[in-house]
């Protein structure tokens, strides 16, 4: 029997755009002072029931938990936040200068049925901005994703924008929306996610239940003073970053420390899981996890969807390849191609050799498959000569070219 990958996984394989779609994203947030942190791919379970919230999805239904051989819970993480608040706060980053700023990438892992777009191990990249409220830092951290989905060449992706509340008003709007969802005609399911949290409700997508929702009361509506001040300084500030947005006074995300600034990012050529990313303010998260008071802000996009919303715009994401592919032919030549290689990768140059003495069709049919742009040709009788065959493999033609001159051959052709 061949083992195939676990439900819900799968494998990066060669010529897939993986790594230049998770560098290019960042690419913004490492310009701007986010710092490269990597926290571990497990942890103490209640960190994420608690960082999370006991009433979400993914803490109720999703976690990958499990009890070590010390009899410890711990929990693959479902998400990159808790993590790099929890890392802030044991390492103390946070008593340096203000904001923090971190950016980080890595597998994420969550019991989801699978489909397109939607897998149970997934990659995000993400950022976070933690110790300040400052509406032009919730600019910033927008506009880091923003630049980073354009750097890629993406131009459909639209940005959703919300504001969450705070404890000031969010109470008093959630106990009107749950007046409200008492007199709908809701199924038990939903009238039991109403009693736990009536906000995520207002997240189901089912048609029906969104008609009955067209009169819902809205926290825009009911913001307090210094949540409106706020998020309208935002606006303010993504207008004048050149940034459009959408309102979308019904968004609510899966996670439950969002307040004040919320917003999700979402492409139309994906069908049903749309969002390829989000994230907001999350000033009540530290204390949750056991901190200080220390508000923070930020986003996580998903790698497979931005993959997909690519290809979906058919733009092709350039791999850099191998350029120089050297084929040796004879014993004295295999042995001088295996220091030529070395040094020539050793200067930077992307290098392969042609293993298993194939004889020249094999080895050529090799260098053509490489994707090489130049293949070294060399027997024992051209060292003797002290010359190699130069070979453009696009073009086809070749040159004899002396061995004390093929360094700088190569790279004036490169
Ligand atoms: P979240 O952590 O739920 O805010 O998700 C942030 C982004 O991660 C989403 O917008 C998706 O692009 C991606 N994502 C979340 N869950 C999954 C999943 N199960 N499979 C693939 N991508 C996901």
């Amino acid at each position: 029997m061949v083992f195939q990958a676990p439900k819900g996984t799968y494998d990066v394989l060669p010529g897939s755009a993986f790594l230049a779609v998770r560098d290019g994203l960042l690419e913004p947030a490492a310009l701007s002072g986010y710092a490269y942190v990597e926290p571990p791919v497990f942890e103490d379970t209640e960190l994420f029931a608690r960082g999370v919230g006991e009433s979400t999805d993914v803490v109720r239904k999703e976690m990958y938990t499990f009890t070590d051989r010390g009899g410890r819970s711990l929990t693959l993480r479902p998400e990159g936040t808790a993590g790099v608040v929890r890392a802030v706060l044991e390492h103390g980053l946070h008593h340096g200068q203000l904001p923090v700023k971190l950016r980080y990438a890595g597998p994420m892992f969550r019991a989801e049925r699978p489909q397109a777009g939607r897998f149970r191990q997934f990659q995000q990249v993400g950022v976070e901005a933690v110790g300040l409220v400052d509406p032009a830092l919730d600019a910033e951290v927008i506009a880091l994703a923003w630049q980073g989905f354009s750097r890629l060449g993406l131009t459909q992706v639209r940005l959703l924008l919300t504001s969450l509340g705070d404890p000031v008003c969010r109470p008093a709007y959630r106990a009107a929306l749950a007046a409200f969802l008492a007199g709908l005609d809701l199924d038990d399911a939903t009238r039991a996610r109403a009693a736990l949290n009536p906000l995520r409700v207002l997240d189901d997508k089912r048609p029906q239940l969104q008609a009955q929702l067209a009169d819902a009361p809205l926290l825009e509506d009911s913001l307090c003073e210094a949540c409106r001040e706020h998020h309208e300084a935002v606006q303010q500030h993504l207008t004048a970053l050149g940034i459009a947005y959408e309102t979308a006074p019904l968004l609510v995300r899966g996670l439950d420390y969002y307040m004040r600034t919320t917003f999700e990012f979402v492409h139309d050529g994906l069908g049903a899981q749309s969002a390829v990313g989000g994230g907001g303010r999350y000033d009540g998260l530290s204390q949750s996890i056991g901190g200080p008071p220390l508000p923070g802000i930020g986003w996580a996009l998903g790698l497979e969807r931005t993959l997909l919303a690519l290809d979906a715009e058919g733009i092709a994401t350039a791999q850099p390849g191998l350029q120089v592919f050297v084929v040796p032919l004879g014993s004295t030549a295999k042995a001088w191609a295996v220091t030529t290689v070395a040094d020539l990768r050793g200067h930077g140059i992307a290098t392969d050799l042609a293993y298993g003495d194939r004889g020249l069709k094999g080895a050529m049919k090799a260098a053509d498959r490489s994707g090489a742009r130049l293949a070294v040709v060399v027997g024992d009788r051209d060292l003797e000569a002290g010359v190699v065959q130069l070979k453009d493999l696009r073009g086809g033609e070749q040159t004899a070219v002396p061995l004390t001159d093929l360094h700088d051959t190569i790279s004036g052709r490169l």
